[in-house]
């Protein structure tokens, strides 16, 4: 089912009681969650996303704008007729009841033609529990299993009805981080083997880009960007997307363009073609950078630390013109770094270097 938003705001009255501003949660969604896919609504706490998600699924009315899926207007249709799943942060379980039970309540209301019986009900339970691998742990209570299962139990309840659309709210906030890592990669496997067009949110940047289709990044209530999470990664249109995406995060230096070449401080540290003289932010993803013995046409830094991970190492150094309180370099582990020097020289990748308007803070 493709989900079209037209539009969409939500603005709430002021919470403090004293100023009449309004909070715009949502403001102004306009785009298309293309049929089948994984939709990651990424952005910090505060931006939105689970209101957005409420817009969604019918729990809470648009200010102003449309929702549709598919073809139907569904903006002023009751939640309970939109044939939508909710998977909430704190599974939500009934703590009195098997896991069985908690599965089948949303199957016990159904009404005329609808309506199941109790075999049938259970044997749809049974199909969605096999898909969450829940299957042997049908009789027990929400307390006698661990997080992880919980949230399979929240997510099979909220699969029974075969919903056209599944939507879930920082799923996996709850969980500790093996388990985080395990879940992910099984909401992606469930939701590739059901078909089900699926919006997840979440804070967590690493987690969105491990599982979506495509992202779409929110800061404030406004859409920032969309798109594949590789491409989002590669092309950040603006300064919070670029710092918003990639661990260890991108490095963001006060620097200025001047005849065609980027400067930090007194170093040149790439070509700028076609762009004109002005103050810009240059940001330098951590991959970005190459260790060379040269100073000419390399960024001078200090060398604070080297960390071994392994595969690469994370040169640490401080630069006076950079806004991050160090700078995180990743190297492959080949290059040697010499400790006895306080002086390091980088030279720059092009296509991991990105340089934003000073006041608009957008992509040059
Ligand atoms: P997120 O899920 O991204 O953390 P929310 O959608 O919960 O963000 O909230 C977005 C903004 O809307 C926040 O500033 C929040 O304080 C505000 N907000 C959310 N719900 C209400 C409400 N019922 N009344 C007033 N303000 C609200
Ligand atoms: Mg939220």
């Amino acid at each position: 089912m493709k989900i079209v938003l037209e539009n969409l705001t939500k603005k709430f009255p002021s919470r403090n009681k004293k100023s009449k501003d309004e909070v715009i949660a949502v403001n102004q969604f306009n785009f298309e969650i293309p049929d089948g896919k994984l939709i990651g609504l990424l952005g910090p706490s505060g931006c939105g996303k689970s209101t957005a998600l409420n817009l969604l699924c019918g729990l809470l009315e648009p200010t102003e704008g449309k929702i549709y899926f598919g073809d139907e207007d569904v903006t002023n249709l009751p939640a309970e007729h939109r044939g939508v799943g909710f998977v909430f942060q704190n599974y939500a379980l009934y703590p009195h009841l098997t896991v069985m039970k908690n599965i089948t309540f949303p199957l016990e209301n159904l009404k005329g033609k609808d309506k199941l019986t109790k075999e049938e009900m259970q044997q749809k339970a049974i199909e969605v529990a096999k898909l969450v691998q829940l299957d042997g742990l049908m009789d027990r209570k929400p307390s006698q299993l661990s997080g992880g299962q919980q949230q399979r139990v929240a997510i099979a309840r909220a699969l029974v009805k075969m919903p056209k659309v599944l939507l879930m709210d920082e799923p996996l906030s709850n969980l500790d981080a093996r388990l985080r890592l395990q879940t992910r990669e099984e909401i992606s496997r469930i939701q590739k083997e059901t078909g089900i067009t699926t919006v997840f949110v979440t804070h967590d940047q690493e987690e969105a880009m491990s599982i979506s289709d495509l992202i779409v990044v929110m800061k404030d209530g406004v859409v920032q960007q969309i798109g594949e999470p590789q491409e989002v990664y590669d092309e950040p249109k603006n300064l919070f997307v670029s710092k918003f995406l990639g661990t260890p995060p991108i490095n963001v230096f006060a620097g200025k363009v001047e005849k065609e070449k980027v400067w930090i401080g007194n170093d040149v540290v790439l070509d700028a073609k076609g762009i004109k003289d002005q103050e810009v932010y240059v940001a330098i993803r951590p991959e970005g950078f190459i260790l060379s013995e040269q100073k000419e046409n390399t960024l001078t830094c200090h060398l604070q630390a080297v960390e071994v991970m392994g595969r690469d190492v994370s040169v640490v150094a401080k630069h006076s013109l950079c806004e991050n309180t160090v700078i995180r370099a990743i190297i492959p582990s080949e290059n040697k770094v010499n400790t006895a020097s306080k002086e390091l020289y980088f030279e720059l990748k092009k296509n991991k270097v990105f340089l934003f308007h000073k006041e608009t803070e957008e992509r040059l």
